[in-house]
């Protein structure tokens, strides 16, 4: 018995180490990936200081690390992808949420959009005031109506009834967007201004994600075009213009001057030209900014990303704030043309 029950046991554990293959560390994880955008423009060094491009990359670094988080915890890509947006949303440097610019009669109205790419889930809210967090509105239409998009009043209200949480007018309004409405009707009205480029920046918000299921999602939230008029509704909350996300192809998530967004149905047409035409992610993306955008007139860029995580981030602006984790996890947070 003394001499068997080593034997025995050497075994047990051989059998074991057999059975269970390949030790847990080595065994293949499924990749994430996500990108971000805060808004493309004319973004140039010279006019953004050293403190307030801190504040970006701080805030933009802050969002992405928020989205991957949840993909890493192997949470669904369309939390990642609101996890990221409410951090944009919160952050007063940009244009969605608290910061979202001003109308011509100097109030915010804000649209968001976010879809989910296994199953073509979608939803949306346009013009809406007060609702602290749009993107969540969009995805309380998403999961908890029949429709696709409300806007207005109506989207308020279901809002309001999905126990959203609502900040007073002042809490969206920040002086630098006032500055920037001033000096936008100063100009229209023919007086010189200080930054011809300042109402140039788009800075809107948006988030692609893959998560470890092979799912994809994408959304984008914004407050739309400094001295709109109210009641306009640019890209950003259409599907299809300002997000799209299809397992199939990608997702991807708008920046830009949202009328010819909207005419060239700039989200769709990057998925469907990888689908149909057999592109790959950054064929497509770079053509219909790079060319079909730029031909049309067209300022902006995307955030791009497929079901195997490759990523693409194309704008024809001199700069874009935006953040990417690949699938390798390598971090990378951008602004400007050359980096
Ligand atoms: N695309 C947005 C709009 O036209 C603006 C932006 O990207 O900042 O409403």
């Amino acid at each position: 018995m003394r001499l068997t029950t080593p034997l025995l046991l050497i075994c047990l554990a051989l059998v074991s180490a057999g059975v269970r293959g390949q030790p847990e560390s080595t065994a293949e994880i499924e990749p994430v990936a996500i990108a971000i955008h805060g808004g493309a423009g004319t973004i140039s060094r010279e006019s953004l200081t050293a403190e307030r491009e801190r504040t970006i990359r701080e805030a933009l670094e802050e969002a992405i690390r928020a989205g991957h988080a949840v993909l890493e915890k192997d949470g669904a890509a369309v939390d990642a992808v609101t996890a990221a947006i409410t951090v944009l949303e919160d952050a007063p440097e940009f244009n969605a949420g608290r910061g979202a610019v001003l109308t011509s009669e100097g109030q915010v109205e804000m649209d968001a959009s976010l879809m989910t790419g296994h199953d073509l889930g979608a939803g949306a809210v346009a013009s809406v005031q007060g609702i602290r967090h749009p993107i969540l509105a969009a995805r309380a239409v998403l999961e908890h109506s029949p429709h696709v998009m409300l806007v207005g009043a109506g989207a308020e209200e279901f809002a309001r009834a999905r126990d959203l949480k609502f900040m007073p007018g002042e809490w969206f309004e920040t002086e630098f967007r006032r500055e920037q409405l001033r000096e936008i009707k100063a100009r229209e009205s023919g007086q010189a201004t200080r930054l011809e480029s300042e109402h140039r920046w788009f800075s809107t918000v948006g988030a692609v994600a893959l998560d470890r299921a092979g799912d994809i999602a994408a959304g984008t939230s914004t407050g739309g075009m400094s001295n709109k008029r109210f009641g306009r509704v640019g890209d950003s909350p259409i599907i299809g213009a300002g997000t799209y996300a299809d397992n199939r192809s990608c997702a991807v998530s708008a920046t830009g001057h949202g009328e010819y967004f909207i005419r060239h149905v700039v989200a769709y047409s990057i998925c469907e030209r990888m689908r149909l035409a057999g592109e790959t992610l950054a064929e497509s993306a770079d053509f219909v900014i790079n060319d079909l955008l730029v031909e049309a007139g067209g300022d902006g860029g995307v955030i791009a990303l497929d079901a195997n995580g490759n990523l693409a981030t194309p704008f024809n602006t001199p700069g874009m704030y935006r953040a990417t984790i690949d699938r390798d996890g390598n971090v990378g947070v951008k602004i400007y043309r050359d980096e």
